[in-house]
């Protein structure tokens, strides 16, 4: 495929989905505003980075430290905002820190120690979420802090140094209805706006379950396979 006919072909995807949100976003009664669309181009070249940018994206995702690190430098000169999504070592948070603007996965205390370290030494401040899991207790090991441990969590990056309390975010629970578990979600997200009112991003929502997500408040989609097409191994 030549640039040309890739850059149909996305603007293309882009028009369906933004369609898409609109759509559910009417039938929840809520502004389009209100839903921010992240690209999540993992696996996807920086050309791809780059055509999504000329068609008017700011927010790219990515799950992995090795291909986010090199795609964000190929593209260091657009005016981008770096979302990490994928689950996160602590010894890959130096790394992290230096490109990304937003972590959707904190789910550990030591995570947050490893993160605000960083962060200092790279002068920047990172904007953390704290990842809760939706799983049932038996399906627990996909990620996510149990959600009884996302208030102490949430404390926790609001007090760290060179972090910021940005809100929640969560993977809708394999081979379950996502709806109940995303209306979860939006009570755990109240609760962390009781005590911490800035903290309003609700990140959920993927290319198979964004229109449940904003019917429950999502606030930022992550969206990979309906704006660039199907990955051709699967990278999560
Ligand atoms: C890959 C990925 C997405 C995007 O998934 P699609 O189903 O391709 O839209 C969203 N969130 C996370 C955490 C991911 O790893």
């Amino acid at each position: 495929m030549t640039p040309d006919e890739r850059r149909v072909e996305l603007a293309g995807n882009l028009a369906d989905l933004r369609a898409r949100i609109a759509a559910a976003c009417a039938v929840a009664g809520r502004d389009e505003r209100e839903v921010t669309l992240i690209a999540v181009t993992k696996t996807f070249p920086a050309s791809d980075v780059r055509l999504l940018a000329e068609l008017g994206l700011t927010e790219v995702g990515e799950n992995r430290d090795q291909e986010a690190g090199p795609k964000a430098a190929e593209c260091a000169d657009l005016p981008l905002t770096w979302h990490f999504v994928g689950s996160l070592q602590t010894n890959k948070a130096r790394s992290v820190a230096a490109y990304a603007d937003v972590v959707h996965s904190v789910d550990r205390a030591r995570l947050v120690t490893a993160l605000s370290g960083a962060a200092v030494r790279a002068g920047r401040t990172l904007r953390c979420l704290v990842q809760v899991s939706l799983d049932p207790e038996e399906a627990a090991g996909r990620g996510g802090a149990a959600p009884g441990d996302v208030p102490a969590l949430a404390d926790a990056i609001a007090e760290a140094d060179a972090l910021e309390l940005g809100g929640v975010m969560a993977v809708a629970p394999l081979g379950a209805d996502p709806a109940p578990a995303f209306a979860r979600l939006a009570g755990i997200a109240n609760e962390v706006r009781g005590t911490h009112p800035s903290a309003t991003m609700v990140s959920a929502g993927m290319s198979g379950d964004l229109e449940q997500a904003i019917a429950c408040g999502a606030t930022h989609l992550r969206i990979g396979t309906a704006l660039l097409g199907g990955r051709r191994s699967i990278v999560r």
